[in-house]
C-alpha cells in the first residue's frame, strides 16, 4: 500500500482510507485542515461522501469474517507492534497533532503516550476475552456464555484528543474481532490517517480499519448507521450530537457506547492540602489547555480556604506561557477555532455581567491564531451560566461553599455526570463525598483519571458505557448464551 502524502508534507496521508486503499472521495471534494496557531490552512483532505461511507462498510464487513476468526493471539500482537511503532514515532505524532490541534507540545507528547498505551493494554486484553460456565439453578443443564465480536463498528471521535479517543476505540474493537470504520472530526483528521497507515505498517489487514475524514458528518454517519450490517456506534463528542446519534441508533437498534461532555466540579474542603490542591487545579483544569471532557469545569472551594486557593491558582494561572503549540516553553496553545473561542469570551463576558470577578485573564489576544489567556473567576454567582456549561477553554471559576451537604448538592446540580475531583486530608470525607457524587469517576486528591487500565465514562448525559480495562474490550462484544446438556 502507497501513502499518498500532502504536498506540503506533513507527514500525513490526506486521501481516504478503505479496503487498504487510499482514495479520493468518489464526488472528488476535499475540504481544508487549519493551523489554529495562525488560521492557515495546512491540508486539504478527502471529503468522504454517503457512498464512501457504505463503500467503506462494505469493506469492513467483507475483512469482519476473516479478522473475527484471527487467533486472539496474532491479534493481540498486531496490536502490541501497533504501540511499538507509535511509540518509536512518538515525535512525529505528537507535531503532527500540534499542527492540526494547536495543543502545547508538552500535552501532544502526553496524549501520544496515553493514546499508544491502549494499543498495549487491549494486545493483553484481547488473550483474555473469557467466558463462563454455571449449572442451571434446577440442575438440568448447563450455561454456556461465549463472548463474541459484536460486528462491524463505526468510530467517531472528536478534535480534543486526535490520537487518544481513536486508539481507546480502535484498540478493544480490534481486539475483539471487530472491524471498524473511524470517522474523526473534520478539524483534525491528519491524525488519525496517519494512524491508518500506521496500523497497515504494522500488519493488520486491509478492510479491518477504514479512515473515513468528512466534512458531510451528518448523512455520512445517517447512511452508516442504517445499514444493518453495522452494529456497534463508540460515539466521543458532544452530549447534543451524541442525543442525535442515539436516536437515529434506534432505527436498527445499533448497540451505542457514548463518550459525551462534562461539568467536572473540583471540590476543595478547608483541610485540604493547599499545594497539592493548587497543582492539581492547574492539571485538571488546564491539561490540553482546558479543552477536555474531564477538564475542572467549576471550583467548589470551602469558604475556610477559598481566599488563599483562588490566589494561588490566580498566580499560577497568571505564569502560564500562552503561544504556538510547538514553541519551545509554550504551556499553552491556542483554542480549537474562532467558534470554540467566541463560546468561551461569551461564557466570561456573561459570567462577568452577572457578577463574577476577573483576578487574571479575560481579554483575547490581537494577532492571528485562537489564542485566549488563561482566566480566573471570582465571586461567581451559583446560577451564572458559566457553572452550566462546558467551558472548553482556560477558565477558572470559583465558587465558595460552607457545608459538606452543599457541597455535595452543587456538585450535582447538572445534567453531565462524567467526572468529579474532590481534595482533602479526611479521608472518611473523601470517600463519603466520592460515593455521593453523581459522576462515573472521581479523582480523590488526584486530578488526573484517565488511564487505559480503567473503566472510563459517565452517568447521566455525559454518556452510556465505558471505555478503557476489561470493560472496554466487552463494549465490543456480545455474550452468547447456550443452553447445554451433557
Ligand atoms: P462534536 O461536535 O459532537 O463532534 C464529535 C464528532 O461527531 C466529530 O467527529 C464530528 O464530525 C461528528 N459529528 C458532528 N455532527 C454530527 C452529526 N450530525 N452526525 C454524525 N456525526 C457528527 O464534538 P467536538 O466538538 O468534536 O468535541 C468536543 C466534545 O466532545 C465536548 O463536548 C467534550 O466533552 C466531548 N468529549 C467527550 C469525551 C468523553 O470521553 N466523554 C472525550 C473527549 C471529548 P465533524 O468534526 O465533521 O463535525
Amino acid at each position: 500500500m502507497t501513502t499518498v502524502l500532502n504536498a506540503e508534507a506533513i507527514g500525513a496521508p490526506t486521501q481516504l482510507m478503505i479496503a487498504g486503499r487510499w482514495m479520493d472521495a468518489s464526488d472528488g471534494r476535499t475540504f481544508e485542515v487549519d493551523d489554529p496557531a495562525t488560521g492557515e490552512v495546512i491540508a486539504f483532505v478527502a471529503d468522504a461522501s454517503v457512498d464512501d461511507g457504505l463503500a467503506a462498510v462494505s469493506a469492513a464487513a467483507a475483512a469482519l469474517p476473516a479478522w473475527s476468526a484471527t487467533p486472539p493471539r496474532q491479534r493481540a500482537e498486531l496490536l502490541r507492534r501497533t504501540f511499538e511503532l507509535m511509540t518509536q514515532r512518538a515525535d512525529d505524532f505528537a507535531r503532527l497533532i500540534v499542527r492540526e490541534n494547536g495543543k502545547a507540545l508538552t500535552d501532544a507528547r502526553g496524549e501520544v503516550a496515553y493514546a499508544a498505551e491502549f494499543f498495549r493494554w487491549y494486545a493483553e486484553e484481547a488473550v483474555r476475552a473469557e467466558g463462563h460456565v454455571q449449572t442451571a439453578p434446577a440442575g438440568t443443564n448447563r450455561i454456556l456464555v461465549l463472548r463474541q465480536p459484536i460486528g462491524v463498528s463505526v468510530l467517531i471521535t472528536p478534535w480534543n484528543f486526535p490520537a487518544a479517543m481513536a486508539t481507546r476505540k480502535i484498540g478493544p474493537a480490534l481486539a475483539a474481532g471487530c472491524t471498524v470504520v473511524l470517522k474523526p472530526a473534520s478539524d483534525t483528521p491528519l491524525t488519525a490517517l496517519a494512524m491508518g497507515a500506521l496500523l497497515a505498517e504494522a500488519g493488520v489487514p486491509a478492510g479491518v480499519v477504514n479512515v473515513l475524514p468528512s466534512r458531510r458528518s451528518g448523512p455520512v454517519v445517517t447512511a452508516m448507521l442504517h445499514d444493518p450490517r453495522v452494529r456497534k456506534l463508540s460515539f466521543t463528542g458532544s452530549t447534543e450530537v451524541g442525543r442525535g446519534l442515539l436516536q437515529q441508533a434506534a432505527d436498527c437498534v445499533v448497540n451505542c457506547s457514548m463518550e459525551l461532555g462534562g461539568n467536572a466540579p473540583f471540590v476543595v474542603f478547608d483541610d485540604a492540602d493547599l499545594e497539592s490542591a493548587v497543582a492539581g487545579a492547574m492539571v485538571a483544569k488546564m491539561r490540553n489547555g482546558g479543552e477536555a471532557c474531564t477538564a475542572a469545569n467549576r471550583f467548589l472551594v470551602q469558604r475556610g480556604i477559598a481566599g488563599a486557593f483562588a490566589g494561588r491558582l490566580t498566580e499560577a494561572m497568571g505564569a502560564l506561557r500562552v503561544g504556538p503549540g510547538l514553541e519551545e516553553g509554550v504551556q499553552l496553545g491556542p483554542l480549537i477555532n474562532a467558534a470554540g473561542r467566541e463560546k468561551v469570551e461569551s461564557l466570561v463576558a456573561g459570567a462577568v455581567r452577572e457578577g463574577a470577578r476577573l483576578t487574571v485573564g479575560g481579554t483575547a489576544p490581537d494577532g492571528p491564531g485562537f489564542f485566549y489567556p488563561p482566566t480566573v473567576l471570582v465571586d461567581v454567582p451559583a446560577d451564572a451560566a458559566i457553572l452550566r456549561e462546558e467551558v472548553f477553554g482556560p477558565v477558572a471559576p470559583v465558587v465558595v461553599f460552607d457545608t459538606e451537604e452543599e457541597a455535595v448538592a452543587l456538585a450535582n446540580d447538572t445534567e453531565f455526570g462524567l467526572v468529579a475531583y474532590v481534595y482533602t486530608r479526611d479521608l472518611q470525607r473523601g470517600l463519603r463525598f466520592s460515593e455521593a457524587l453523581e459522576s462515573g469517576m472521581v479523582g480523590l486528591n488526584r486530578a488526573l483519571v484517565s488511564d487505559p487500565a480503567a473503566p472510563f465514562g459517565g452517568v447521566k448525559q455525559s454518556g452510556l458505557g465505558r471505555e478503557g480495562g476489561h470493560d472496554g474490550l466487552l463494549e465490543f462484544m456480545e455474550s452468547k448464551y447456550i443452553a447445554v446438556t451433557w
